[in-house]
């Protein structure tokens, strides 16, 4: 096997191939995989399959584990009852005995090390026997049961294979995510020899930051695939996802830094014109965190440099209103604003909800979705007004063209990647932008998803908001759970009731909206039932809104469509049937559809979970109401792919950081950037000034 990879490797490394490969000064962490020994053609599609390529892809995969072969002693050792060791020998003997019914069986492997012999006994599980043969390696962990013979019973056992590279004994041994025809003594023996040639060489992104007493970057790479002591592989991590950090961190605060010096910002310090009357206009008062957020937002439309602002607050709390004087503020300027969300019923909901506040000002409102289009193709008249266009990502489009946008505000711009949102922006010359997300987000992610944005923070709900009452129930008190939406209805309340699925699955494990429709219709006769999902062509969608909106339709069922943004104050009950499917930031996120009026809301989670992680965390849910203790145990629960929905989280992909529980390196990593990018920047200045 080794002869015939050498055979196809390069004609120049044949003729090196007397040099030890230390010597071999050619290699280097770009080489690719084959360079090594032991790596010809066939094993590096092996390789390949588990995404390494070149050697310095091999250094960057992390063990899964370590086995710790440090402290083997002699058989003859092991003579204490009830001592635990590790011990190594080879298998002189083997067999199973069954008691006389043959109901019991014993498996008896007898090792000799040279010292003594060991009797190893694993009780009624015969399959084991397949997994030894006389004259294997082993090493042995267990804990003594007799010292006359030596015994241990059902000890975990490692087989050496024969091509085991000897200095994988006495230490911690890397274990590596496999793929089939790879085993662990081949990944381990080029794993050592990429190390020992290549992990020197190294070098770090940005090498002169300090790295807070972590690691050199080879140490690193040592430690992590052959640590001497057992911690030295998360330090190692720890190092290795610094890096990553520093790195993406830096990018950020590049884009920011570029931005402050190429980009004028539009001056927008507004006249009150269109702020005045409309605050004046609403049936009620701004919360105070309103209040200050909108006073930094008006300081920061009038920096020299653009906004890039991130508008965080609690679902129910208030941020459409914020964006909303936004533009205000911007179109007094003389310039236009396009709002972005992620749905089409989302995109409708802004759309009549701007049109009833901009269109008494006298300030046009057009919708611009993939369905939808109510601005003309005609040539814009010579002096525009300032206009405000609420569109999905068709905003995005080539086609799509707007004069003099001075803003651009994005909704849920989780569901957006950084690439949409900097296509956006480029629709105007250097516009503000403000991002909004629908869910708190837990720090980790927002330092890494928003780390080049300024945040603002409404934290505050507006009052008189009634807390809302949440339940877990199980399936089988339906009856009930019905007849208490009968009585909101009664009282003129709307009711949601939500399903994981439009159809069924395969496994029927969920329910489906379109199923339940019907016997609904039965339950709740007189009061209307209507139907939501996402299956609906938009006109559909909007007329059924309407309905709901003009209480024509008592009862909404929906999938999690009705999760993003949907505002509907006189509902006051929500079932969720299936709750276990959807994760907690989902659930408070749906949740955030009810307690908007004053009445008294209620939540029911229907579910038939048993596991106890589920239902703890479904009862979690239902002792709070803080969406940024919900998203953190979210994030610690399920990870944040899911936490933020898997498709388009924008999230980096990281090989060593873990946005669970890395808050520090990330911190540590954007200060770092920071200072790096603002001093360069700093430099630069300086030295183009006379
Ligand atoms: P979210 O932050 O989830 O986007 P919204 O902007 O949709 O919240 O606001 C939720 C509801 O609260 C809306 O019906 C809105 O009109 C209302 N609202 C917003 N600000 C106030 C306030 N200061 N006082 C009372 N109600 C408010
Ligand atoms: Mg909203």
């Amino acid at each position: 096997m080794e002869k015939l990879d050498r055979s196809i490797l390069p004609p120049r490394r044949t003729s090196l191939n007397v040099i030890p490969a230390r010597m071999d000064t050619t290699v280097t962490p770009d080489s690719p995989i084959t360079a090594l020994n032991g790596v010809g053609t066939q094993r590096a599609v092996l390789f390949e399959k588990l995404g390494v390529q070149t050697i310095r892809d091999l250094l960057l995969i992390a063990p899964r584990r370590f086995e710790d072969r440090r402290q083997v002693i002699s058989i003859a050792e092991l003579n204490e009852k009830g001592q635990t060791a590790m011990v190594r020998g080879r298998v002189v003997e083997m067999g199973t005995r069954y008691s006389s019914n043959r109901t019991r069986s014993q498996f008896l492997l007898v090792v000799d090390d040279g010292t003594a012999r060991l009797h190893c006994s694993w009780w009624n599980a015969p399959f084991i026997e397949k997994r030894f043969a006389r004259g294997q390696d082993l090493f042995i962990y267990g804990k003594v049961r007799t010292t006359k013979p030596r015994s241990i019973d059902h000890p975990d056992t490692t087989i050496l294979e024969p091509e085991e590279d000897p200095r994988m004994s006495q230490r911690l041994v890397p274990v590596y995510p496999l793929t089939e025809g790879l085993k662990q003594y081949m990944i381990r023996s080029v794993a050592w020899q990429a190390v020992e040639l290549c992990g020197y060489l190294l070098i770090a992104p940005h090498p002169e930051l300090p790295r807070a007493g972590l690691p050199s970057l080879p140490e690193a790479i040592r430690w992590l695939h052959f640590p001497d002591d057992p911690n030295q592989p998360e330090i190692a991590r720890q190092r290795l996802a610094l890096d990553e950090l520093i790195e993406m961190q830096i990018k950020m605060q590049v884009r920011r830094c570029n931005l402050e010096a190429q980009a004028r910002a539009i001056p927008c310090p507004g006249t009150h014109e269109f702020v005045r009357p409309f605050l004046s206009g609403l049936p009620f008062e701004l919360t105070e965190a309103q209040t200050n957020v909108l006073r930094e937002i008006r300081q920061a439309l009038n920096d020299p440099v653009p906004m890039r602002r991130l508008l965080q607050g609690d679902v129910g709390s208030g941020k459409t209103l914020v964006a909303a004087c936004t533009a205000l503020m911007v179109m007094e300027s003389g310039f236009s604003t396009l709002l972005m969300a992620p749905t089409e019923i989302l995109a409708n909901q802004h759309y009549e909800i701007f049109k009833r506040w901009f269109e008494p000002l006298g300030l046009p409102v057009h919708l611009q979705t993939g369905g939808q289009k109510t601005l003309g193709a005609e040539r814009p008249p010579s002096k525009p007004k300032p206009t405000l266009v609420i569109g999905t990502h068709a905003l995005v489009s080539d086609k799509f063209k707007l004069e003099k946008v001075g803003l651009v505000i994005i909704d849920e711009q989780h569901k957006f990647g950084v690439a949409q949102r900097e296509e956006l922006l480029r629709k105007g010359f250097y516009p503000h932008l403000l991002v909004m997300t629908a869910t708190p987000i837990p720090r980790t992610l927002g330092l890494t998803l928003y780390g080049d944005l300024d945040i603002s923070l409404i934290d505050q709900l507006p009052p008189g908001r009634r807390q809302i009452k949440t339940f877990l129930r199980s399936p089988d008190k339906l009856p009930q759970v019905w007849e208490f939406v009968r009585k909101e209805l009664a009282q003129d309340r709307q009711a949601y009731i939500v399903y994981p699925r439009v159809d069924e699955d395969q496994d029927g494990t969920a329910k489906a909206v379109v199923l339940e429709l019907e016997s609904l219709q039965r339950v709740f006769h007189p009061y209307r039932v209507g139907i939501l999902h996402g299956r609906l062509s938009s006109s559909e969608k909007e007329a059924v809104m309407r309905d709901f909106q003009v209480k024509r339709v008592h009862v909404l069922l929906a999938t999690p469509l009705i999760e993003v943004g949907i505002d509907m104050p006189n509902a006051s009950v929500m079932v969720i049937e299936n709750a276990e499917m959807f994760g907690l930031a989902q659930l408070h996120q749906l949740r955030g559809r009810i307690g908007r009026g004053t009445n008294a809301s209620y939540c029911i989670l229907i579910t038939d979970a048993r596991q106890a992680v589920t239902l703890s965390r479904l009862e979690l849910f239902t002792k709070t109401t803080d969406g940024f203790k919900i998203a953190e145990a979210d994030l610690q629960i399920r990870g944040p792919g899911e936490l933020l929905g898997q498709q388009q989280s924008g999230l980096p992909e990281f090989k060593f950081a873990d946005l669970q529980k890395d808050l520090e390196l990330i911190k540590l990593a954007r200060t770092l950037a920071i200072a790096k990018v603002r001093g360069h920047a700093q430099s630069i200045q300086s030295k183009n000034q006379p």
